[in-house]
């Protein structure tokens, strides 16, 4: 049974609703990254699991435009110093290319969503508050202001100020929610007074002029939304932590159960710098962190699907951009299928790897390649899009993240300085190779390979060493790809002329 399915079990057999709401949502005061996607994929599978088991359940996402800017983060320009403070719709776009600063990072992740055929209903936090749908919600954390004081207190052991009010006004002559402290209320008009550190003293509406403090919206919007399933990154889940208050607050001030919990483990992100490699905690803020939408650059967003959903909730992910993933799509299209359609599915990744480098980025030579690599060219266009869009998935890899190993170049001309080190036996190797090809007829990747192994038995040298003379000769390098692959790959002309001519034809001939 999938993790999702047990979890969509416990949640039947614990719950009475017959309308499951599964809330997912992020702050978006950054690049949205591969770590907080988790939380929507999780969502988004026991969504699906609870439906399957007949269970009516939809998935929602809400953004958090409405807190404000901590800090300044490093990809900030100094002149944002001004916006801390504020709420992140209320921001200037840095970028300067959407209608605010949370916007800028909404947008892209919504469109990787699309791409990932994430069914999911959008709410913006700033747009429920300026619609009124915390009023109530708000009146009731005002005039419970000091039971909601005791529960924070009692459950994260620290002492709250005398002058702490779950509502947080919105100042009007500098724009800040964390500046201003509540000095009265006036529930039937709905208005809050309060004093800004700016030296404004005035009155903001309920419906926008401010929000409830995290933990405590946190549990109003429970209610609001009628939230009964929600994921969360495992710090909320620790004693003292927010659920926990959220879970009281919920009961004890809103007369609401709170959601089944789904803690979940980070995602981890393992860069290489050199020869070492360091495992890191993805922090929008710190630069230690993958935008979804650069992933998806990489891999299809199926890839990057079954790379969280196939691991417990519970367990870390540790997401090595390198050569894990490499091996991470070949597993995948071993086992699941293909990435693409038609030929596109049928050439594994792997092998493209090597296609495209053999072309050197150009789509016309790539599909001449391909043709003689003993494929059929399509003439569908669908098939032929996707051979351009796996084509530049795996020059995107290669370019980003792969290893120097995967990295290489079809020498133009015949590599005569490395060409040195061959042996005698090396060289008649090479010699032999070019005479397999009598006619203009390349050999397939299968009959190279054989061909190889053939050619060093005869000359008595490991066959390690055959590759090798081959690699050299082409690529200027003792390594290289899978080596049936590569000289099926190429022209048959050129790959004659070349072995002739390291092999040094002419001279040293039996
Ligand atoms: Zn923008
Ligand atoms: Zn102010």
């Amino acid at each position: 049974m999938h993790w999702s399915q047990a979890i969509a079990k416990a949640i039947i057999a614990q719950r009475g609703e017959r309308r499951h709401v599964v809330a997912t949502g992020i702050t978006p005061s950054g690049d949205i990254h591969i770590g907080n996607l988790r939380e929507i994929i999780i969502g988004d599978a026991v969504r699906n699991a609870l439906v399957d088991m007949g269970v009516d359940a939809k998935l929602i996402y809400i953004a958090d435009t409405f807190d404000p800017l901590r800090r300044r983060y490093p990809f900030l320009p100094p002149e944002y110093e001004q916006h801390v403070g504020k709420p992140l719709s209320e921001i200037p776009d840095p970028g300067g290319c959407h209608s605010s600063y949370s916007e800028h990072f909404l947008v892209p992740f919504f469109e990787s969503l699309d791409e990932l055929d994430i069914r999911i209903e959008i709410l913006r936090a700033d747009v429920m508050y300026k619609s009124g749908l915390y009023v109530d919600a708000i009146k009731a954390a005002l005039v419970q202001r000091d039971n909601l004081a005791k529960i924070l207190e009692e459950i994260s052991g620290r002492h709250l100020p005398d002058d702490w009010s779950p509502f947080s006004p919105l100042c009007d002559v500098c724009g800040r929610l964390s500046s201003t402290v509540v000095t009265g209320y006036d529930i039937t008009n709905n208005e809050v007074y309060y004093e800004c550190e700016c030296g404004h003293k005035g009155v903001t509406s309920m419906s926008g002029g401010g929000k409830l403090t995290w933990r405590v919206d946190w549990a109003a919007r429970w209610k609001i939304l009628g939230v009964t399933v929600e994921p969360f990154g495992k710090d909320h889940a620790a004693p003292g932590g927010s659920y926990d208050s959220g879970k009281r607050i919920a009961h004890e001030i809103y007369n609401y159960r709170a959601p089944y919990p789904i803690p979940f483990e980070h995602i981890l992100l393992k860069l290489r710098e050199g020869d070492k490699a360091r495992v890191t905690a993805m922090s929008s803020s710190r630069g230690t962190n993958i935008p979804i939408r650069e992933i998806l650059e990489v891999v299809p967003a199926e890839i990057l699907k079954h790379l969280i959903w196939r691991v417990r909730p519970d367990r870390h992910i540790e997401f090595d951009p390198s050569t894990a993933l490499l091996h991470m799509i070949d597993e995948y299209e071993r086992e699941i299928g293909g990435i693409g359609k038609g030929i596109a599915a049928e050439i594994p990744f792997r092998h493209f790897l090597t296609l495209v480098q053999v072309a050197r980025g150009d789509f016309n030579e790539l599909l001449a390649v391909i043709r003689r690599s003993g494929y059929e060219i399509p003439t569908d266009a669908e098939e032929l899009a996707a051979i351009r869009k796996k084509a530049r998935y795996a020059q995107n890899w290669l370019q980003r993240y792969a290893p120097p190993e995967y990295r290489f170049e079809v020498q133009k001309s015949v590599p005569d300085e490395s060409l040195k080190q061959l042996t005698e036996a090396q060289k008649r190797v090479l010699r032999m190779l070019a005479e397999a090809i009598s006619s203009d007829r390349n050999l397939s990747a299968g009959e190279w390979h054989n061909k190889i192994y053939e050619v060093a038995t005869t000359v008595g040298i490991e066959p390690k060493q055959a590759f090798q003379a081959v690699y050299i000769a082409l690529l200027n390098k003792p390594s290289g790809p899978r080596a049936g692959w590569l000289l099926a790959s190429l022209d048959a002309a050129f790959l004659r002329e070349r072995f002739e001519a390291a092999a040094g034809t002419g001279e040293n001939r039996k």
